[in-house]
C-alpha cells in the first residue's frame, strides 16, 4: 500500500480498477483462510482497535490521497502553482484547472463502524477488542474467530434459515433442537462439563498461578496451559484453595468458588469465581456471582477470623469481551492488568477450539 499511495495522483487510477484490487486482496485473505468468504467485509477495514481487521483500503486510500493532492494545489498562494493548476485541464489525475471537480467517496470509519455490535456502557470497549492488537494470533486462527462472531460458521441452523436447504436443525452434539453456533460456543448441554469447563479452567489456572507467584508458592511461571493448581498451598501466612468445597457450620448451596485464598497476615479472605457467559450476559453474569457467595462470604469471615470476605467474580464472555468493572476486580488481587489479555487470548482461543472440534463431530 505504501507504494501504491505514491502512484495516486500521478498515474490514472480508475474506481472500478480500485475495487478489482481491493477485492484481489480479500480473494487472497480468502484463499489462505484469513476471511471466511461470508464474514463481514467492512470489518476488514476497520481498525483493529476499533475491532477491525486493520487492513487498508485501496479506494478509500487513493480518493483521500487525490482531495489532499488538489487541496495543496489549489491553497498554494504561490504563481508557479497557479500556473500548474492552469494548464492542468486532465493533464494529471488530479484535474486541477477542473472547476466542477466532484469529490471522490472515502468511506469513513464512522461509516463503517456500525459493525461493532456492542451498545452496552459496561462493557470496557477498548479492552474487548485487546485481543485484536495485542494476542499475534495467526491470521487464519483470527479468520476463524469472526466467522464464529458473524455467525456465518456451517452449523444446522445455518443450513436450515441461510442456505434454506432443507437441513433439520438439530443438534448433533445433543440431539437438541437449534445447533446454532451460539450453542456450540456456550449453550451444548453435551460439552458443558468437557469443553466449557475446560475454557473455564484455563481462566482459573491463569489466575490460580499468579495468586502462587505472588504469594511465593512458585519461583517461576510455566505456561498456563501446562499448569496444574495444587489443591492447597499453604505457608502459615496465607492459604491457597483451588476448586474446593468449604464445609461450614450452616448448611450453603454455593459453597465452592474456583479459587479461594485466606491471607492472615492482611486479616482477609477472597473467593474468586470465573465465569465465560455470552456476550450480551456479561454484566449480569458478574452480578449473579456477587450474590451467589453472599452466604458463604458471611460464614467464612466468622469462621476463618478474618475482618473481611470480598467475593472477585473474573467474567470476559465467549468472545473476550471484558467489562469496565475488570481491571478494579484484578487489583483487589493485587494482580496487575496485563493478566487481562492473557485470560482474554485464553478464552477465545478455547472458544475456537470449542467449535472446529464441533464441526469434527458426525452431523
Ligand atoms: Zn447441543
Amino acid at each position: 500500500m505504501p507504494m501504491l499511495t505514491y502512484s495516486f495522483g500521478i498515474l490514472r487510477w480508475t474506481q472500478s480498477e480500485l475495487d478489482v484490487l481491493d477485492r484481489k486482496v480479500r480473494r487472497l485473505l480468502t484463499a489462505y483462510r484469513m476471511h471466511h468468504p461470508r464474514s463481514s467485509v467492512m470489518r476488514l477495514y476497520i481498525p483493529r482497535k476499533c475491532g477491525g481487521r486493520g487492513i487498508l483500503n485501496a479506494k478509500d486510500l487513493h480518493n483521500r490521497e487525490i482531495y489532499n493532492l488538489r487541496e495543496y494545489f489549489l491553497k498554494m498562494n504561490v504563481n508557479m502553482y497557479r500556473d500548474v493548476v492552469a494548464v492542468d485541464k486532465g493533464l494529471t489525475p488530479l484535474s486541477l484547472a477542473n472547476g466542477n471537480w466532484k469529490r471522490l467517496k472515502v468511506e469513513s470509519i464512522s461509516d463503517r463502524i456500525t459493525v461493532w455490535r456492542s451498545k452496552e456502557p459496561d462493557v470496557d470497549q477498548l479492552a474487548s477488542v485487546a485481543w485484536l492488537r495485542f494476542s499475534n494470533l495467526f491470521g487464519e486462527t483470527e479468520g476463524f474467530i469472526f466467522a464464529i462472531m458473524d455467525e456465518v460458521i456451517m452449523t444446522n441452523n445455518y443450513r436450515k434459515y441461510i442456505l434454506k436447504d432443507g437441513t433439520v436443525d438439530i443438534c448433533r452434539a445433543c440431539y437438541r433442537p437449534g445447533e446454532s453456533i451460539r450453542h456450540i460456543v456456550s449453550g451444548c448441554s453435551r460439552f458443558a462439563n468437557g469443553e466449557y469447563l475446560h475454557r473455564h479452567n484455563q481462566v482459573a489456572r491463569i489466575i490460580h498461578q499468579q495468586l502462587a507467584l505472588k504469594y511465593g508458592f512458585l519461583d517461576s511461571a510455566v505456561p498456563y496451559y501446562q499448569y496444574q493448581p495444587q489443591p492447597v498451598l499453604d505457608n502459615g501466612h496465607v492459604t491457597l484453595y483451588w476448586d474446593r468445597s468449604i464445609i461450614t457450620d450452616r448448611y450453603i448451596v454455593a459453597n465452592k468458588s474456583d479459587i479461594v485464598i485466606i491471607d492472615r497476615s492482611a486479616r482477609r479472605a477472597v473467593l474468586v469465581d470465573v465465569t465465560i457467559p455470552h456476550d450480551e450476559n456479561l454484566v449480569k453474569a458478574e452480578k449473579d456471582k456477587l450474590i451467589k457467595y453472599l452466604d458463604l462470604a458471611h460464614e467464612t469471615t466468622a469462621m476463618w477470623h478474618v475482618d473481611s470476605t470480598i467475593i472477585v467474580p473474573i467474567v470476559v464472555s465467549v468472545h473476550g469481551l471484558i467489562a469496565k468493572s475488570f481491571d478494579q476486580h484484578l487489583k483487589k488481587l493485587s494482580l496487575s492488568s496485563w493478566v487481562k489479555g492473557l485470560i482474554q487470548k485464553a478464552v477465545i482461543l478455547d472458544t475456537a477450539r470449542i467449535v472446529r472440534r464441533f464441526l469434527t463431530l458426525e452431523s
